[in-house]
């Protein structure tokens, strides 16, 4: 039995005084909630939301990473970095960064290969953009895109990993995949892995992103391949980041 896993991803958001009143709802509420929870917060607010979850079981993350791990590489953070600030996830492969910041596969790869040496956990986002869904490529361009992290760090290594699926089209639009929609992809994937290693497969933790809401986060999680969710605008909302938090449990 997998245990769920919500995990909000901030983007460019956030503040001191704002991060401040949010993370103390999220903290004080955890002892109500049976799911894991994760904040991916913007590097320059990692050292200050460590501190406040010291000694909680909120994990935190980053949104991004280095695929190289020091050198010459003005502006980039590396995932040592990260670690030694306490994360303990880092999402590698949004769908922002692959579009907006050209980060094709084999980036991807190399990042998620970074953050597992660094000993922290890749949360790795794939999915597809509207129009290779009209052309009916859904499920090809997820496989593709998880055959280039799998063949670069190896099957075994997402024992140690999360994956995301997150539909392009759904993200930030308001428009969510019927649960029915992302169960086929959700169940695609675990497939994918099950036919390399079903050990793997079993223990792999699959969420769902794109429009995730208090009013459609139950039904989604209760497919039996969607483990939890990656929230964005809803993670900044504490009554709706809480409330699909219990939606999990
Ligand atoms: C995301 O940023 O990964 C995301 C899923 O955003 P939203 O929940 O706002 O669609």
């Amino acid at each position: 039995m997998r245990k769920k896993l919500v995990a909000g991803n901030w983007k460019m958001h956030g503040g001191l005084q704002a991060n401040s009143a949010l993370l103390d709802r999220i903290v004080e509420s955890l002892p109500s909630l049976a799911c894991d929870v994760l904040v991916c917060v913007p590097f320059p607010y990692l050292f200050q939301v460590a501190e406040r979850l010291a000694g909680s079981r909120l994990a935190l993350g980053a949104q991004n990473v280095s695929e190289h791990a020091a050198g010459a590489f003005t502006g980039e953070v590396s995932a040592p970095m990260l670690a030694e600030l306490g994360c303990s996830f880092v999402i590698v492969g949004h769908s922002e960064r692959r579009a907006l910041y050209g980060e094709g596969d084999l980036l991807v790869a190399a990042k998620c290969k970074a953050v597992l040496a660094a000993g922290m956990w890749p949360v790795l986002c794939v999915g597809e953009t509207l129009a290779e869904r009209e052309a009916g490529e859904t499920l090809a361009v997820v496989a593709r895109q998880l055959r280039a992290v799998i063949d670069c760090v190896g099957v075994a290594s997402f024992s140690r990993m999360v994956v995301a699926y997150e539909p392009v089209w759904a993200i930030g639009t308001g428009m969510t995949a019927s649960p029915v929609q992302a169960e086929v992809v959700h169940a695609a994937i675990r497939r994918q892995f099950a036919e390399l290693d079903s050990v793997v497969a079993e223990g792999l933790r699959i969420l769902y992103g794109g429009s995730v809401k208090p009013q459609n986060a139950m039904e989604l999680f209760a497919q039996p391949n969607i483990d939890g969710g990656l929230i964005g605008g809803a993670a900044l909302v504490a009554d709706d980041f809480l409330a699909i938090c219990h939606a999990a449990n």
